[in-house]
């Protein structure tokens, strides 16, 4: 096989470009009928009651953050097998950040050892936290929630690998990522390599309105245009005397907001993408269940992603003692395998702040033996058998 296989790939049909096209020829480029659109069909998706669209996932963590605020002690605990972006958005808004070790079979942030550090703190030291459905496996929420409650923290969920992803609830429900439910604010990726494309893009999902009408006010600038929310008079916004409405033009910047707007274009490929997201999602059930049939009981594998229910499966782990050697194989084949994460504490801009090799043990311990097998809905049953072959190949 010639053709390159990559990690993660984007699902482009006509029906997308006609969207694109259709925007293009529309009067809106950007923050017309569109955003709104793509804003209610999402927040429909993940059972939310609002959906805020964004430029990007990086942006919809930063607004999560300032709508939500860090308390004196400025501590934000987080993982550390995530891309860098969860912890950066707290840094964004001075905080520190405070890495927790994963779970090694889960891969998810350790709740056990959140409640211990919790427990070591005087209430009020955190002011909150940002699990991560890693790869695609929803966190228990729930569970955080409580946690949450106890310690007075606000959450933010990073679901980018997981939209489409639940978890079933202590009163045995199942509770889709980002639905609003557990979490304050959840927050989604549209990256090309994530599930939907709109090529840059981002959205933050909750049930809370006040949250939400803060997220409208700071996606752009920090403007208010509602009528009820102004802080200057009347008289002044008209500049004549005696008047009662505010004129046609008004607006208000009442608080430091950023320009993190997502465009109309951008929306109608989003939208368009979710139409299909359903048949994404299976596809990727499909071939994960696949890998883990073939790799399960083979002695080289430490760990995998295995069958989760309601896992979305961004990505498929694979854990195995020679990486650099799988990766290297797998490359010469023409198969793009990635590795997901470098764990954040030991990037050298977090080394600044005194995390070091030892800190988090069962991260940087997956970090050496963990890799990515490519998972997209477009990898068609041929390349997962390539794929496998190669992989057995390797070891056997
Ligand atoms: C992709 C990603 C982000 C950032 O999203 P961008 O749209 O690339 O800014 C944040 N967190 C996680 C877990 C991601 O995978």
């Amino acid at each position: 096989m010639s053709k390159v296989i990559p990690y993660g790939k984007q699902d482009i049909n006509q029906e997308d470009i006609d969207a694109v096209v259709k925007a293009l020829k529309s009067d809106y480029l950007t923050q017309g009928p569109r955003i709104k659109e793509f804003e209610e069909a999402f927040a429909e998706y993940v059972g939310s009651n609002y959906a805020v669209a964004v430029s990007n996932g990086t942006a919809a963590l930063h607004l999560c953050v300032l709508a939500l605020g860090l308390n004196e002690g400025k501590k934000v605990i987080t993982t550390p097998i995530t891309f860098a972006a969860s912890a950066n958005c707290i840094r964004y808004c001075g905080g520190d950040v405070v890495f927790v070790d994963i779970d090694p079979k889960t891969y998810l942030i350790d709740l056990e050892e959140v409640e211990k550090l919790l427990s070591k703190h005087q209430k009020g030291t955190f002011s909150g936290i940002i699990p991560v459905d890693f790869a695609g496996r929803p966190v228990d929420l729930n569970k955080f929630r409580n946690l949450a409650e106890e310690y007075n923290l606000w959450i933010i969920e990073d679901a980018c690998h997981a939209p489409g992803g639940y978890f079933v609830d202590s009163k045995k429900q199942i509770s889709k990522c980002g639905n609003g439910q557990f979490a304050d604010l959840s927050i989604f990726s549209f990256h090309p390599v994530k599930h939907i494309a709109s090529g840059e893009g981002g959205m933050i999902t909750t049930n809370d309105e006040k949250l939400y009408n803060k997220l409208l006010t700071l996606r752009t600038h920090g403007i208010s245009r509602t009528e009820g929310n102004y802080k200057n008079s009347v008289e002044f916004a008209t500049g004549e005397s005696g008047l009662l409405d505010y004129p046609g033009w008004y607006m208000e910047m009442q608080e430091l907001g950023f320009n993190y707007r997502l465009t109309d274009i951008q929306a109608a490929l989003g939208k368009s993408q979710l139409s299909r997201a359903n048949e994404g999602l299976k596809r990727r059930r499909e071939i994960a269940a696949k890998y883990f049939s073939v790799f399960s009981g083979k002695d080289f594998i430490r760990g995998q992603s295995g069958i989760v229910e309601g896992h979305a499966y961004h990505l498929y782990v694979i854990e195995v003692d020679n990486r650099l050697g799988l990766y290297n194989h797998l490359r010469e084949q023409s198969i793009l395998a990635q590795i997901h994460y470098i764990p954040c504490h030991l990037m050298p801009y977090y080394r600044e702040f005194g995390w070091k090799e030892g800190d988090l043990p069962h991260s940087e311990n997956y970090y050496r033996h963990c890799i990515s097998l490519p998972m997209y809905p477009g990898l068609s049953d041929n390349e997962v058998e390539y794929v496998i072959e190669q992989v057995l190949k390797f070891f056997e």
